[in-house]
This record gives C-alpha cells, structure tokens and sequence, in this order.
C-alpha cells in the first residue's frame, strides 16, 4: 500500500510525479504557495491555467509541470474558513479526494500537497491537517496505485498539527 511522509521544505524544489497546489478559483496565481509554484514553474503554467477557465471550490485540475521537477501540477480550490458551518469540512476533503482522482487518472505514483488552505484561506490547523490525511488515508487503503504522498509543511505549526494526527 501507498505510504505517507511528512516531510519539511519548499513543494516546488520536489521531483516528484505531480505537486498540488492551493489554488483560487480564477486560477490565475496570486500568493502563497501559488505564487511561488507560478514563478518556478515560468510563464507557460499561467498560459496553461487560462483555457481551464478556473476551478469550482472543492474541486481539480491538472496541467503540466514546466519548469518544476515535478511533471504535473495539480490545481485545487480549498474553501475560505468561514467559522465552519459553511461546508468547509467536505469542500477541503473534496480538493484532496479530486487531487487523488487526477493522479490515479493519469497514473501518477507520487504526489505532494501543500497543507491546502492553511495561510490565507484560515482553516484551523488541526482541523484541516485531520481532514487532509484521513483523507489520503482512505484513498490509499481503498485501493491505489499511488505509491507516495508527501504532505509539505512550510512551517512548524502545519508539522506539529500533522505529527498529532499522524500518531492519533
Ligand atoms: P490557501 O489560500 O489555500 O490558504 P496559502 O498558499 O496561503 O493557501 O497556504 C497554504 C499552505 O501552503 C500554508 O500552510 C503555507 O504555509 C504553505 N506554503 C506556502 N508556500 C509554500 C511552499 N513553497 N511549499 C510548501 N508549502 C507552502
């Protein structure tokens, strides 16, 4: 079965099959690890992203690496924390479920997310940190050709919160 490393650094130095990235809906970059996955993938990924004509809250897509080790980049839309009864729980596992989707379809066999809507977006650390590996989680015990999944902690907060899901 598939595993799941939690590991330290910046996503877009990874070389791996796809990395995810926090998008928005108008999929035009912006900041954050948006940003930084747009300036180091060069000019074409924002080239690329123009004809998807966005992304839906919740959902995926996919366009080539470019200039990053990684050979795809995963686009997904995480829902802004708007206190939670908003349906934020199942619109972040949704973006990670529809990032798994993607691989599987293009038969990706490592992949690594970025702790999805834990800067700007709000969502509470645990919460959200919870969500994303139960998530992977039942995706890799259902049956998956995916061998690896990184999820990236840009931070020492994003790393405590996945080390206490990850021993619960
Ligand atoms: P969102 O809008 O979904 O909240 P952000 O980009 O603001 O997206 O933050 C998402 C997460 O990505 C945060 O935990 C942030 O610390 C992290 N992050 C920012 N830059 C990078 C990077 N280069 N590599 C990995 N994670 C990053």
């Amino acid at each position: 079965m598939g595993s799941i490393e939690i590991i330290d650094g910046d996503i877009t130095t990874l070389e791996v099959d796809a990395i995810v990235n926090a998008a928005n809906n108008g999929l035009r970059g912006g900041g954050g690890v948006d940003g930084a996955i747009h300036r180091a993938a060069g000019p074409e990924l924002l080239a690329a992203c123009v004809p998807l004509g966005g992304c839906a809250t919740g959902a995926a897509k996919i366009t080539p690496g470019f200039k990053l080790p990684a050979r795809y980049v995963i686009h997904t839309v995480g829902p802004i924390w708007r206190g939670g009864s908003a349906g934020e729980t199942s619109l972040l596992a949704s973006c990670y479920r529809e990032s798994l989707r993607l691989a599987e379809e293009y038969e990706l066999r490592s992949i690594a997310f970025p702790a999805v809507s834990c800067g700007v977006y709000g969502f509470p650390l645990d919460q959200a940190c919870g969500i994303a590996y139960q998530t992977i989680s039942q995706h890799l015990e259902a049956g998956s050709r995916i061998e690896l999944v990184y999820l990236v902690c840009f931070n020492q907060q994003i790393r405590s919160a996945y080390e206490r899901v990850a021993a619960a």
